[in-house]
């Protein structure tokens, strides 16, 4: 055998093994055998490097029945820690995660500029910050991934735009790797989004679709498994799909983008000048639905019919099995999901289940977490427990 495949073949265990440790939680050297269909002094060996690296360590159960209590393995969650950061419109969500996917920090930090200079200076003095506050543990912090919310090159990872900012081809990674010494990754808002909702809450799903609909319209997919991002990164943009001949004008140039009917903005635009009312926040809507307010449930009512034909155009062309919509408004407005399903009546349109999300805001921050630990374990696949008590951060 060529010494390359022998490599190959290692480095293929090795990540099969600790991906069973991981997903199992603990696991002893003779069910790993069994499940990775492994044998016993591969998995011994393999073991034994993971022992000496500080990556898993050696338990033994408390309660078992009569006979010798076997050596269970356990990833050592808190032998390194990723950093997700969430680069949103004039605030950063920090989230650092331990190798199990528990958050152990987290920071928002709000700021007045959209220069680009000022902002990457202050996030590589954050990340600096949070290297020397964890570099006491065996592996600090091992990689730092970055949610962009605008377009990002799959080749370079750089940013191709950023609506809000209006960022035109920036090189973030190359700007901030000359100034950091770690692995960094740049992914767009709504592929780690879609990621995490697969890793941290809908396990089974190989086809999954997120839609987020708050600050403008995102959305990520994951076809057999995997994201996809279409040819240059760019895949995705169902903000900009045209439902309205000759609609309202859309800054991308086009009329009638579905983003002007169905994002968060938009609506609570229209509903304050319906209202002659400004700075309307989520929770007074909320407070207008537990009133009974009519004008506000019809505009919610006509909201959800405009929400719905977008997605019956996406479902045409994914034929998804799982749609996680990522929606304040849908979260407060009672019965919501009934209310969509019942515009879904097409004979044509299959989907499997359609389902709101309760990663809220936190969406991005746990993908960037989850995909930091995926690479830096270096497994094809990773599945995480959901962090309790996940809410919308800022809900206002
Ligand atoms: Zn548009």
């Amino acid at each position: 055998m060529v010494t390359g495949d022998s490599a190959y073949i290692k480095k293929i265990n090795r990540s099969l093994i600790i991906q069973k440790i991981v997903e199992h939680g603990l696991v002893s050297r003779a069910d790993l055998s069994k499940i990775t269909g492994l044998n016993k002094a591969t998995v011994s060996v393999q073991v034994a490097d993971l022992l000496n690296e500080g990556l898993i360590y050696e338990t033994q159960l408390e309660h078992s029945s009569i006979g010798r209590r076997p050596i269970m393995l356990s990833i050592n969650e808190n032998a390194g820690f990723v950093l997700g950061i969430d680069l949103d419109y004039k605030s950063i969500i920090y989230t650092i995660s331990n190798l199990k996917g528990k958050t152990v920090h987290e920071n928002e930090e709000k700021f007045d500029t959209e220069e680009y200079e000022s902002v990457i200076k202050s996030i590589i003095t954050k990340i600096k910050e949070y290297q020397h506050d964890f570099s006491d543990r065996p592996y600090g912090i091992v990689n730092v991934v970055i949610g962009i919310h605008g377009t990002v090159n799959k080749q370079n990872e750089s940013i191709r735009f950023i609506p809000r900012y209006k960022w035109l081809k920036k090189n973030i990674k190359e700007d901030l790797q000359k100034e950091l010494n770690i692995p960094l990754f740049i992914e767009n808002n709504a592929n780690l989004s879609a990621y995490a909702e697969k890793v941290y809450k809908h396990h089974h799903s190989n086809n999954l679709l997120t839609v987020i609909l708050t600050s403008g319209i995102g959305s990520g997919m994951i076809i057999d498994g995997d994201l996809q991002k279409g040819f240059h990164g760019y895949a995705g943009e169902m903000g900009h799909m045209i439902i309205y001949p000759n609609g309202e004008a859309c800054r991308c140039g086009n009329h009638g983008c579905w983003e002007l009917y169905a994002s968060e903005p938009e609506f609570i635009k229209k509903l304050e000048a319906e209202l002659q009312q400004t700075n309307l926040s989520i929770s007074e809507i909320q407070n207008f639905l537990e009133a009974n307010h009519f004008i506000v449930k019809s505009f919610l009512d006509r909201y959800l019919q405009y929400v719905s034909i977008g997605l019956n155009n996406i479902i045409n062309l994914y034929n998804p099995e799982t749609i996680v919509l990522n929606s304040r408004l849908l979260n407060i407005y009672p019965d919501s999901l009934e209310k969509l399903k019942g515009h879904l009546i097409s004979s044509v349109s299959e989907y499997g289940e359609i389902a709101l999300s309760d990663l809220g805001n936190q969406a991005c921050v746990l993908g960037a977490c989850a995909l930091g630990i995926q690479r830096f374990l270096e497994v094809p696949e990773i599945l995480l427990s959901a962090p309790e008590n996940q809410t919308f951060l800022t809900m206002k």
